[in-house]
Formats: C-alpha cells, structure tokens, sequence
C-alpha cells in the first residue's frame, strides 16, 4: 500500500472530491505530493477524471494553508495566532458558558463529509458526549438527505442499492434521472458512456442537455420541480400496459392500491402537460423501462433538492418496486452520492435524530447501548437540522457553533440568510484547511489536516468502505482532527482517552451493527467490503434487498405533484436551477488551488436559451445581471440550448456571483433539505458602460 523506489514514495489513498471512490496513488519525493497515477479500484477500474488526476494535490501544499490556530481580536476584528492552549480553553470556556446559561441543545456541530468516518464519528461523539445535544448534522443535508430519508422510508436502508460495476456493466437500459455524471461523478459517467457504446440503452431525465443526453435513445427534458408527475404519468402507463410485476408488488411490498389510485390520474397527456415534455416519449420511455431484464435507476440532486426532494426519492423507489427492479443484479435505486465521505458522514452518526449506523436517539435501548459504551447520559431529544440551525441562531435558541470543514456561506442557500445567522451566534470555531468565507464570521480558526496527512477511512458512494493513507508530514502546528476533538472533549469535562484513527474504527465496529466486521487490519489485507458487514468473516454486501427489504416490506409511498416553493412570474420571469461543472467541486476549496482547473474554468456564468437572449438583446459572453427576490449578481451569460427558453442555469462554484446568493432556503417536509433546483430570476442586460 505504500513503497519506496529510490527517493520516491507511492502511497495508495482514496481520491478526495466525490464519492464515486477512486482509487488512486500520491507519487511523494522529499516530502511533497509530486503526482497522482491512477489504481485499479473497484469503482474505478484504472480511470481518473480531471480532479482525481490534478486536483488532489496542490491544495495540500498550498501557501494559504492555515498553519495555526488564530483567535478573534473583536476590537480589531482582525484575527491574531494563538497557541493551541489558549484556542482550546476559550472555546471549552465559551461552549460551557453557554450549555450552563442556555442548556446543552443552545449547541450545535457540523461534521466535515470530506474527512474520514473516523473524524466524523469523533466530532458527532464530541457533540453528543461534551456538548450534551444531538444538534449534529453534516452535509448531506443540503444535498442528499431526501436520499437518506426517502430509501430509508420506502427500503428501509438509505444507501444506493447496487454497486457501480453492477449497474455499468451488461444491463439493457439506464434511466438516469437528474444527474450529471460526466460533470459531477465523471469515472462513473465514462462507465455509463462505455456501456452505451457496449448497446446499453439509455434514458435521460434532466431539464437541461447534458454530455449523455446526446447518446440517449429518449431524452426527457422535463421543467424543472416535476419529477414527481414524471414517475407517477411512468407508473401510469407501466399498470396500464400489464407490466407492472405483480407477483414481486404482492410478496414483497405493501400500499399499491393507494399508490395506484394516485397514478391512474397521472395520464400521459396530463403529466407531458405539466413536465413539457411529449407524452409518446414518455409512454416510450416506461415502456423501455419496464420490459429491460437489468434497467437500474441512477439519480442525484436533480432529485433530491426540491422543496419534495423526499417524494421525488421515494417516487424513484415506487418505480422500481413497481417492476420488481430491486435485490438483483443490474438494478436498484442508485443516488450517486455527492462528496467523497458524505455517505460516512452519514452512516458514522453525524446526523440529529441517528447515532451512528442509523441507529435512532429515540430508541431506549440503542440508547442504553451507547451510554454504557460511552459511560454518559445522552440527551434523547433528536437535534435539529442544519438548515434549521441557521434560523435557530438567528432566534437566539442556537448560541455556540461548531463547523468542522464546511463552508455554508458559499454553499448553502439564500446566502444574506446564512450571514445574517452566523453574525447571530455568541461564538462560532471553525477547523479548516483555509480562511474561507465562512471563517471570516469565526471567533476561533483551528487549522486542521488533510487527506494526505492522516489515516483513516472513506465509504463512497456504493457503500464502500477504503482507506485514506498518510503521504505526508508537512510544517506548521496543524492537528489531527481526532486529537482536536478528543482535547476539546476533554477539556469540556468528558474523559476521553487518546486514540488512533484503527482504534476509532474498532469503537465503531463495536457499536455499528453494519460495520461490526470492518477493520482497518482487513482493508490493508487487500479486502473491500460494502457495508452491511455484520461480522468479522462476513464479505460485505454489494447488492441490498435481495429476497427481502431492510424494512421487511417495500413501502410504495403515494405522492401527488406538487409545485416548486418559487414558480416564476411577472417580475422574475426565469427558473433558475443550480448544479456542478467538471473541473471543480463544491466550493472550490481544493480544486481553486490548482492553477490549470482555474485556467479551465474560472469564473461564474448563467446559461440561458438563445430564444431569452435574442428577446433580451443579450449575446453570449456578455456581462448581466441576476436578481432573485433574495439577492442581486452579476455574471457572463452563456447562450445557447442547453435549457429550455424561460429556464437558467449557474454553477455555484464561484465567488464572482454565487448561485447561493439567489437561491431559495425553501425546506423539504421531511429531510429540510432546500430547493436549490428551483427559484424565480430576473436576467437584465447590462447597460454599456
Ligand atoms: Fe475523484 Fe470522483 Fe474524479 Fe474519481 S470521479 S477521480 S473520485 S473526482
């Protein structure tokens, strides 16, 4: 896993930006990560995309690096060094101060879905053991929580079903439903094209043109919010057809009449009606669908980020629980989960109302099981949300924050709202790679480690647990995140004892049913193990729900269609929809250190269809500006007909007109997860200067 020839070192790690896992080896000489080569993992097979090749690497060594730590000084408002000493005290200070004046859940912490599960399951630790809340989230709110939510309530497991190699290779169709992997997931996007190239067929749901949409048999380009109406009107004519699989509906799952009740009013002609699209394509659609032996359903924040993200999940299960297409090979529901770690972000606990492995804070004897483990008393009230977090603040019932490598300024919704929040909080720490502009609202900045400084686990987003390895050991008074959470804790008066990221995995396999059998020993035999993993022969579970759900029975879930929070009108006459580009992730925190990807791609820009811009007297490349009811930007449009005329679409990458500055903090009932896919813009020229 590691060696050395001559001054060279070649260190196998996980790749850093998104979850489809790549496997690949930092090339170190004297100490400094000179290149990246390719490993043939088992979601990557030998391939990398642009990020994975040269994104991985000139963040860690970046000059920005934040090298120690650094405290407010509130009369300057400048931020001063600090010795890990004084920083530690003063937010153990602080964060008692508050928990004695305002109780324990006036706290909250996020964990970081780009650290490993041993630093998450860590910080959720510290949050529920030191600050005495279950006020602990992580990313995955903002963009698959409807996922965990929706396959938990309808599967009972809220996981992508089936492996990639499963679902790339010799199945007869693919419905990809709003994703873009060529951008967002490209190793698993090159697979997809490989298999159309190999005669798969391939059906795409997705308001705009994306690289596969161009090599599919049936492109529905639905408006933007209708998902719902879409699988309902698909359900509609699969039933009518006679091919809805009536042997598996009855064995296996319970609510299909309710379901087919709602569906039967679902004709195409009425959803082609509210979607846009052609009811023969979609009829044509069903019917590919519904008659493939091996047709998976892959999706992503097309789906989920919606004021009914969870519907729209739960209505992708319905579809495949209606033709049986689940617990086999070549099948499933499959969210391509965004982030390298946000998956364990999720299964390690960092969630308010689920200890790690999904296990319920509401349950008495989960409960029991982790107070006795952990030798506490635990607060038994679920915590609240991270997009919940920010209005509490605001209302003064959240008071002291803890954010662990996030940057919700740039990445969450309704940007003035999240500011406005953070100004609220008594005392916020943030430990950081960088000086984000999150960091700027901090009292305390801890600099902590990156992937190549430690070691640890990754589980992507087939459920894979791999190995994150340290290359290495660069100057300055960074830490270990575990080692500043178990300081933290134990200056907040829980005692807790020193321990490597192996022996962090071992405390989580002995409290995690579905990762009773993972070690860090038997990742570095070589073995790869899919989670379920209840033992320590057990091999790991790459396919779900095979003879039987994790719920029992599969739950169909009746949806009817509901509109988006925000329709356009008058004054904002655009939806404007929000997404990825290829050369960056998220906030650019990694992939904006890396000279060539910001030569690629550098700025911001809206894409807006050439029908608009001719009205508008707008040209491609011009400067426009961008007003929502929640903000105002300005940026470069793009013409052309990737959307549809009245729709818009900007990366949110940017500082230069941040998407988030526009959108809408609309919540999801069940999973408060917000509608970044849809809100109302105006797009005006900009007049000559
Ligand atoms: Fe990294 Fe994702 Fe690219 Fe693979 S596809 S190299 S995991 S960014």
């Amino acid at each position: 896993k590691k060696y050395q020839v001559g001054k060279v070192k070649k260190v196998l790690t996980t790749c850093p930006h998104c979850a489809t896992g790549c496997q690949y080896y930092l090339v170190v000489k004297d100490n400094e990560i000179v290149d990246v080569e390719p490993a043939n993992g088992p979601s990557n097979k030998g391939l990398l995309c642009v990020k994975g090749r040269f994104g991985s690497f000139h963040f860690v060594h970046s000059p920005e690096r934040l090298k120690y730590p650094l405290i407010k000084n509130h009369e300057t408002g400048e931020f001063e060094r600090a010795t890990w000493d004084e920083a530690l005290d003063l937010i153990a200070a602080k964060f008692t101060e508050i928990k004695k004046k305002y109780g324990s859940d006036a706290l909250a912490g996020f964990a970081c879905s780009r650290s490993p599960n041993e630093d998450c399951y860590m910080l959720q630790k510290m949050v529920r053991c030191a600050f005495g809340t279950n006020n602990v989230d992580n990313c995955a709110r903002v963009c698959h929580s409807a996922t965990v939510a929706g396959l938990a309530m309808t599967l009972g497991s809220g996981a992508m079903t089936n492996p990639i190699s499963d679902i790339t290779n010799d199945v007869d169709v693919i419905m990809l439903v709003g994703s873009n992997p060529e951008e967002a997931h490209p190793v698993i996007g090159m697979q997809i094209r490989q298999a159309v190239e190999r005669g798969t067929r391939l059906i795409v749901v997705d308001p705009r043109d994306i690289g596969l949409s161009r090599q599919a048999d049936i492109h529905l380009k639905l408006k933007p919010g209708t998902n719902v109406a879409f699988a309902n009107g698909m359900m509609n004519v699969i039933i009518h057809e006679g091919l809805a699989d009536e042997e598996f509906i009855r064995t296996r799952t319970e609510g299909f009449e309710e379901l087919k009740k709602i569906v039967e009013e679902y004709t195409p002609e009425r959803v082609a009606e509210i979607c846009h699209i052609d009811a023969d394509h979609l009829r044509e659609a069903a019917l590919m669908y519904a008659k493939a032996k091996k047709a998976p359903i892959i999706y992503c924040l097309g789906v989920t980020e919606h004021s009914t993200g969870t519907e729209g999940v739960m209505s992708m299960s319905n579809m495949a629980m209606l033709v049986g297409k689940l617990g086999r090979s070549g099948c499933g529901v499959n969210p391509l989960r965004g982030q390298n770690n946000v998956q364990g972000a999720c299964d390690m606990g960092a969630l308010p109302g689920d200890l790690p492995g999904y296990q319920k804070v509401t349950n008495p004897e989960v409960i029991a099981k982790f107070e006795k483990a952990w030798g506490v008393e635990l607060n038994k009230k679920p915590g609240v949300h991270a997009t919940d977090v920010f209005p509490a603040a605001i209302r003064k019932e959240i008071r002291g924050l803890f954010i662990f490598g996030e940057d919700p300024v740039v990445t969450d919704a309704d940007q003035h709202h999240i500011r406005k929040a953070l100004e609220s909080l008594d005392f916020l720490v943030l430990s950081d790679l960088f000086m984000t502009e999150t960091a700027q609202y901090a009292d305390v900045i801890l600099p902590g480690t990156s992937y190549a400084e430690k070691e640890g686990t990754f589980s992507n987003t087939e459920r894979r647990v791999q190995r994150v390895r340290k290359a290495v050991t660069l100057e300055g008074e960074m830490r270990l995140d575990t080692d500043i959470f178990i300081d933290l804790m134990n200056r907040m008066g829980y005692p807790q004892a020193q321990l490597t990221s192996e022996e962090i995995m071992d405390e989580i396999a002995s409290l995690t049913p579905s990762f009773a059998g993972i070690s860090h020993r038997r990742l570095d035999k070589g073995e790869s193990i899919q989670w379920p993993c209840p033992d320590k022969k057990h091999p790991g579970t790459p396919i779900l729900h095979v003879g039987k759900f994790s719920r029992g029975l599969g739950w169909f879930y009746p949806a009817e269609y509901v509109p988006s929070a925000e329709l356009p009108d008058e004054e904002y006459p655009f939806i404007m929809m929000t997404g990825r580009i290829l050369y960056h992730y998220n906030t650019r925190a990694m992939t904006g250190k890396t000279p060539g990807l910001m030569e690629k791609e550098g700025h911001s820009f809206i894409e807006m269809n050439t029908e608009d811009a001719v009205r508008l007297g707008i040209e491609n490349g011009e400067k426009v500006k961008v007003t929502s009811r929640r903000g105002t930007l300005i940026t470069t449009a793009r013409v052309g007909d990737k959307v549809s005329p009245k729709e818009t679409w900007m990366p949110f990458h940017f500082p230069d007109g941040n998407a988030n500055i526009l959108t809408n903090a609309a919540l999801d009932k069940y999973a408060r997860i917000p509608e970044y896919k849809v809100c109302a813009v105006k797009v005006e020229k900009l007049p000559a200067e």
